[in-house]
């Protein structure tokens, strides 16, 4: 008798009744086999556990491989993965607790222009007539540097109409914040990401936090849904490369697991990329960040589920349905409920965002992999002409170098991290023997991408003179092409006694 004819004999009616309850249940979400090899035992987080293999007929435990393994047919019910302990799957762990769903978009002439449907700009425009709010803390361009974010204290439905529209970098709300505070403005409403809206929710909430203590200030939370953001200092270089006037762009997109780029926000866009093509640009915090809803706002606003032009949007407290509620009623916004079909879009995505830690290194590898047909990522050799060195770039630190250690073997162990936050791309890394005022033996490493915080070592063989190590100074010197030199430090070699 197969697994499968001895498991449906056992208990036939419930078992078949349950397996075609939950079935019907999870219709229409896409929970399937294939998703929980992919993000749990391909992961490297299954527990083997066996969970899934002893809840369906086509499953079985491999005890060769210590995985699940399909003996038959898999109808991708998902029922596998709405068993394993280390999925999310309740709707809560995935988006936070929410009051009410709405699909959302703006009804004031002047805010069509807005990211999506203008549902934040014509909150605040609303905030504003009613005198609900004194101030706001948005985030705007910066005039001087074309898309780079600043957040900005406004006081204005017009300043409100201004800021709209989303820039896809870390914006430092909380300063400006702080700032509207100890201006005295007593209630305030304040936009930001899901990390921001995190960081005025700790410090609201949490034993050591500061806003506590500022009772007289009322903060209204909006927060933006955000999947990912992007390092200006990397992403704008490589747009410029590829032939995109910052100072041209009107509104930059994301859409559909692609990034757009307009010149026209009506027309097409000038460009776009796939989220894919441009991850190595992502803020390496973002990697670890699980909230894709803005989980602790009083009101998460995002467009995942509701179709172009229109706004997601949860309003998680009383006082966030209230202000969603009667800004409707009177004439500043459309709404409509939200359905179980757009609630799927959104679960999904947060889904994806919550497990999208576990794959960390995989995504390297894959970035990795891109490359490495055409050349292998890191490449050591002795230098044979002298490295063009270009300026420093400021003060920024790109680089810290843990350990210099001289192995038994006569090599000097060099370990190097990015300590940018981004990926750095072609980097040459040059280390000599420095004597008095000359440079010898100077050895080269040429680096395609080095991840966020990813740490390299480096072998430099020393030089042997009668049997004994030649001591002196070693120079470690780093650059990429598009940032010239990045890091300069010299280190004194002595043997390990005289240490
Ligand atoms: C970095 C980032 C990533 C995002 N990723 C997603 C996503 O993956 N899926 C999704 O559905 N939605 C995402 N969004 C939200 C989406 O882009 C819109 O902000 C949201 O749908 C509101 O649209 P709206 O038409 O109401 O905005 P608007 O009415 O145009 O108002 C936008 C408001 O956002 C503020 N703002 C702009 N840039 C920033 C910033 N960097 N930090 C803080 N506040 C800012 C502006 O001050 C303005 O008040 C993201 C937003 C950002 C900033
Ligand atoms: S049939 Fe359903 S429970 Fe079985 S492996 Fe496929 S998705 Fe999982
Ligand atoms: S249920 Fe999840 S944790 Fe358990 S064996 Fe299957 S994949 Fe691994
Ligand atoms: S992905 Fe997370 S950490 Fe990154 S900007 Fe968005 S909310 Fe902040």
């Amino acid at each position: 008798m197969t697994k499968e004819q001895s498991k449906i004999n056992e208990t036939a009616t419930q078992y078949e009744y349950s397996f075609d309850y939950i079935q019907k249940k999870l219709e229409g979400k896409k929970d399937s086999y294939g998703m929980l090899m992919k993000e749990i035992v391909r992961a490297g987080i299954c527990t083997e556990c066996g969970t899934c293999a002893a809840v369906c007929p086509v499953l079985e435990w491999d005890y060769v491989t210590s995985q699940p393994k399909l003996i038959g047919k898999c109808t991708g019910c998902g029922i596998c993965y709405n068993q394993c302990p280390r999925t999310i799957t309740d709707p809560i762990q995935l988006m936070g607790e929410f009051k009410t769903g709405y699909t959302a978009n703006t009804n004031i002439p002047e805010v069509i222009g807005g990211q999506d449907g203008g549902t934040v700009t014509s909150l605040l425009v609303y905030l504003f007539d009613e005198h609900l709010i004194d101030a706001a803390v948005v985030t705007m361009k910066d005039p001087k540097n074309p898309w780079h974010p600043v957040a900005q204290i406004i006081t204005s439905k017009d300043d409100a109409i201004k800021a709209s529209g989303s820039i896809y970098s870390h914006s430092q709300t909380v300063e400006a914040l702080m700032d509207a505070i100890r201006q005295d403005y007593r209630s305030i409403a304040f936009i930001g990401t899901p990390c921001n809206i995190d960081a005025v929710d700790k410090m609201t909430n949490s034993p050591a936090g500061m806003l506590k203590y500022f009772m007289r200030a009322h903060i209204l939370k909006i927060g933006l849904f955000c999947m990912d953001s992007f390092a200006p200092d990397a992403i704008y270089p490589f747009f410029k490369k590829d032939g995109i006037d910052l100072s041209k762009v009107q509104k930059m997109d994301i859409n559909k697991g692609k990034f757009h780029i307009y010149y026209d926000p009506q027309g097409e866009p000038i460009k776009s990329y796939t989220i894919k093509q441009l991850d190595k640009f992502k803020s390496s915090s973002c990697n670890f960040c699980i909230d894709l809803t803005a989980e602790n706002a009083d009101i998460s606003v995002g467009s995942v589920g509701s179709g172009p032009n229109k706004n997601t949007v949860f309003s998680r407290t009383g006082l966030g349905t209230e202000i969603i509620e009667d800004a409707a009623k009177k004439g500043y916004l459309k709404i409509e409920p939200f359905n179980s079909i757009n609630l799927n879009s959104v679960l999904f995505l947060a889904k994806l965002k919550k497990v999208s830690q576990y794959n960390i290194q995989k995504r390297k590898v894959f970035i990795v992999k891109d490359t490495l047909e055409e050349e292998p990522r890191i490449e050591t050799k002795p230098e044979v002409e002298q490295a063009e060195i270009r300026t420093t770039l400021g003060a920024k630190k790109f680089f810290s170098v843990s350990k210099a250690i001289i192995e038994q073997d006569k090599i000097l162990n060099i370990s190097i991290t990015n300590t940018a936050g981004y990926v750095l791309e072609d980097v040459k890394i040059r280390i000599v023997i420095v004597e008095e005022l000359f440079e010898k033996r100077p050895w080269v490493t040429n680096i395609k991408e080095l991840f966020p915080y990813e740490t390299i070592e480096i072998g430099y063989p020393l030089e042997e003179k009668d049997n004994h190590l030649v001591y002196g100074n070693v120079l470690v010197e780093a650059s990429t092409e598009g940032f010239g030199k990045i890091f300069s430090r010299t280190f004194k070699l002595a043997p390990k006694e005289e240490k």
